[in-house]
């Protein structure tokens, strides 16, 4: 991964694939720049803080000009590292995980599940999605450091023993999908998408904030 980017924060870093994913669009529609109200109004980010994360990129926008849409492209792709493929493990070839492998990550950005593994001999040595489908013994064997990043979509009793031997093997994220909170070493980065509890949590706002957006 690309580590001479200089440093951005958390919050920043989350949004900008979203910010990558509408400049492309604008690119392929033949928009040569854009306003922080425009992209405002794209992507439901208040432009004040679209402009305070563009400082950090040093895409500077000027006054009824905006921003320059290659000049963002080009610093988002390498920053999001586009340039070149980053190849992912996904565990437990369950419903959300058959869902992810029949899904084409690289429509919108360049990440691609090159493996998965399971533990259900009905699914072990099949194509799932055109990915192959190993065994979790084989976990040690097939895992190479050309993988950095594993999605977890097994039952959550599993997912702790899984991060264990990924973390052994060299994992850099882990996309947790499970209900299971893992324990990881500092260096290991975990995102955590409980997908019952977002639901919940947006059932929840429906009822309680009915006048706000309820975005975050
Ligand atoms: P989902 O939760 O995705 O809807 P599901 O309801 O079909 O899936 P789960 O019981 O959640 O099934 O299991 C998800 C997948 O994880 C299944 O394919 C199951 O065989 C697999 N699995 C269960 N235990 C393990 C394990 N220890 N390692 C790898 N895969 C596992």
């Amino acid at each position: 991964m690309n580590n001479e980017q200089p440093k951005i924060p958390q919050a920043t870093a989350k949004r900008l694939p979203l910010y990558y994913r509408f400049l492309k669009n604008l690119h392929a529609s033949g928009k040569q720049r854009v306003s922080s109200a425009e992209l405002s109004e794209a992507v439901k980010v208040d432009p004040a803080t679209i402009r305070r994360d563009f400082s950090y990129f040093g895409a500077l926008g000027k006054k009824g000009y905006g921003y320059n849409v290659n000049y963002l492209l080009s610093f988002f792709r390498k920053t999001l590292d586009q340039d070149e493929i980053t190849e992912v493990a996904l565990f437990g070839v369950g419903n959300l995980g058959t869902a992810f492998l029949n899904y084409n990550f690289m429509k919108n950005n360049n990440t691609k599940i090159v493996m998965a593994f399971d533990v259900d001999q009905k699914k072990v040595g099949k194509e799932v999605g055109g990915v192959p489908v190993y065994h979790l013994d084989e976990l040690e064997n097939r895992l190479h450091e050309g993988i950095p990043v594993a999605i977890l979509t097994v039952p959550a009793p599993a997912a702790q023993w899984i991060t264990d031997r990924l973390v052994q093997k060299g994992i850099k994220g882990i996309l947790n999908f499970t209900p299971a909170r893992l324990n990881v070493p500092k260096h290991i980065c975990v995102h955590h998408i409980d997908l019952a509890v977002e639901l919940q949590s947006l059932v929840y706002f429906l009822k309680n904030y009915p006048a706000d957006k309820g975005e975050n």
